[in-house]
């Protein structure tokens, strides 16, 4: 068979690109080995999110009593949630295979491994493998979890995410090994069920990487919520029991014994490499195993492209999207082939996101910077709906007053990020943010309002600043 562009991997990267390279009239054929919509519909994004939210409703419901609202006999039927969330999954799943049928992409269902610079071998469940020679190859293989030696899952007592999304039971006393984002997700989700947690994290806070002023609300709300964090900790090795594992974690203060009944692993993830035949091409890995892309995504064949968590961090869906848009826009000439910056969002309680430059790396760059800061506590609709913990921090250059970064923690960061994203895209100013007509009530008031404190005129909160006539007239 000869395909125009081939695309290996159905995930978000992958069938992104499939469904754009199709509307620019490529004759496209993609293969997935698993189910469309790779990890983040099937396991990872999609479910998690769907859990999350069904917990922080489990959650809140007993702490309404202050607005009257008293329920009794509450209880969680946990395989009515499971069933629930995978009805969410698959009818997303069927929408995607859908779109790729009406945009005329060919899905073969098989495994796909390179077998020379142009050339393809698909292993289907059928009975022959089928050749594929391609104009094009974009390899969005994706990524799966990491294990420690000693700790390997065994799916039991040693859970992956994925595990932990298929949610049977709620153990009584969940052990997360690894603060990063998947593992306070995972481990929030599980308090908020009901299990009690203990999280371990090699580094000196959680989340690394994130600004610890981020970090801070999102610690205290884990302690509220019982669970015990250990820094600074390393798991050094288990010891599994009948009803439970024991876990031998190495702390600054000496050697701890950590029962618990389920032990999640999420210490990273790595990327999906082995078997794809790249030592047929000219397609190189980089140190740390992802596939070597140019800025265009193009590996050390002309032929073959690689994106999304295959291609390097950071691994989140929406990036691999981008990525998929733009190789197939560049294979038909498009003109624009970057972006400027990936938002992050972290769906922990409250929820963090940041797009763009930190202060720290402005500072780093040298770059002179003003900074405006605006507390949900001084929102309206932030009080209106009992969420007051966290702020918005805008971060811009002192001269043009070009929006440069924006950090939030608080409550619906994941959404106000969109905004904040567009500003950083398209080099919109503090006055563009802050004479933009916001609707009141609203959260995405606080950018506005950080807009305007880092410009020294905030209205809901008070800010000392130099005032003159002139600049009050
Ligand atoms: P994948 O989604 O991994 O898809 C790759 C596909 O390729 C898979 O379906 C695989 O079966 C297929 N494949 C691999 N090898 C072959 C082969 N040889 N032949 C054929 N098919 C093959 N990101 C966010 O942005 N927001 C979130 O909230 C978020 N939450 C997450 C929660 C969890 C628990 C996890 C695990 C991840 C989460 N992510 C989130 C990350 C996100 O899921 C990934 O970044 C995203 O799925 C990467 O997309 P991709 O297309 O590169 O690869």
């Amino acid at each position: 068979m000869k395909a125009e562009f081939l695309i290996i991997g159905g995930g978000p990267g992958g069938y992104v690109a499939a469904i754009r390279a199709a509307q620019l009239g490529r004759g496209v054929v993609l293969v997935e080995q698993d189910r469309l919509g790779g990890v983040c519909l099937n396991i990872g994004c999609i479910p998690s999110k769907a859990l999350i939210h069904a917990a922080n409703l489990y959650h809140k419901i007993p702490e309404l009593s202050p607005l009257g609202i008293s329920v009794e006999g509450l209880r969680l039927e946990v395989e009515r949630l499971r069933a629930w969330k995978e009805g969410i999954v698959e009818r997303l799943r069927e929408g995607i295979a859908k779109l790729l049928a009406a945009n005329g992409v060919r899905v073969i269902h098989g495994r796909a491994r390179l077998v020379g610079p142009d050339k393809a071998r698909v292993e289907s469940p059928g009975p022959e493998a089928e050749l594929v020679e391609f104009g094009h190859c974009l390899l969005a293989t994706g990524s799966r979890p990491l294990e420690l030696p000693g700790l390997e899952f065994d799916h039991e007592l040693v859970l992956d995410s994925t595990d932990a999304l298929s949610l049977r039971e709620v153990p009584a006393a969940l052990l997360v090994i690894g603060g990063g984002y998947i593992g306070l997700e995972l481990g929030t989700l599980y308090a908020k069920l009901g299990a009690k947690v203990k999280v371990v994290e090699m580094m000196d806070q959680l989340l690394p990487g994130t600004p610890a002023e981020l970090v801070r609300p999102v610690e205290r709300r884990l302690r509220e919520l019982g669970v015990e964090i250990l820094l600074k900790a390393r798991a050094k090795g288990l010891r599994k029991g009948r009803s439970g594992a024991e876990l031998l974690v190495e702390t600054p203060e000496g050697e701890r014994r950590i029962e618990a009944e389920r032990v999640l692993q999420a210490v990273g993830r790595k990327p999906n490499t082995a078997e794809l035949g790249l030592e047929e091409t000219e397609v190189q890995l980089t140190e740390k195993g992802f596939i070597r892309v140019d800025e265009r995504f193009r590996t050390g064949n002309p032929r073959i492209f690689a994106i999304g968590d295959v291609a390097g961090p950071p691994l989140l869906a929406h990036k691999a999207s981008h990525e998929g848009l733009l190789v197939a826009e560049a294979l038909t000439g498009g003109a624009k082939v970057s972006f400027r910056a990936v938002p992050a969002a972290i769906f922990t309680d409250p929820e963090i996101a940041y797009v763009g430059l930190s202060e720290a790396e402005a500072q780093a760059q040298g770059r002179e910077i003003i900074v405006g800061r605006f507390p949900f506590a001084a929102l309206g609709r932030a009080a209106a709906i009992g969420e007051t913990e966290g702020f918005v921090k805008l971060i811009a250059d002192a001269g043009s007053k070009a929006v440069l970064g924006v950090e939030i923690v608080g409550p619906e960061a994941s959404n106000l990020i969109g905004e904040a994203a567009l500003a950083v895209e398209t080099g919109a100013t503090l006055e563009d943010l802050a004479r933009t007509v916001h609707p009141h009530p609203t959260l995405p008031e606080a950018l506005m309002e950080a807009a305007l404190a880092a410009l020294h005129r905030p209205i809901h909160i008070f800010v000392k600043a130099p005032r003159t006539r002139k600049e009050a007239a």
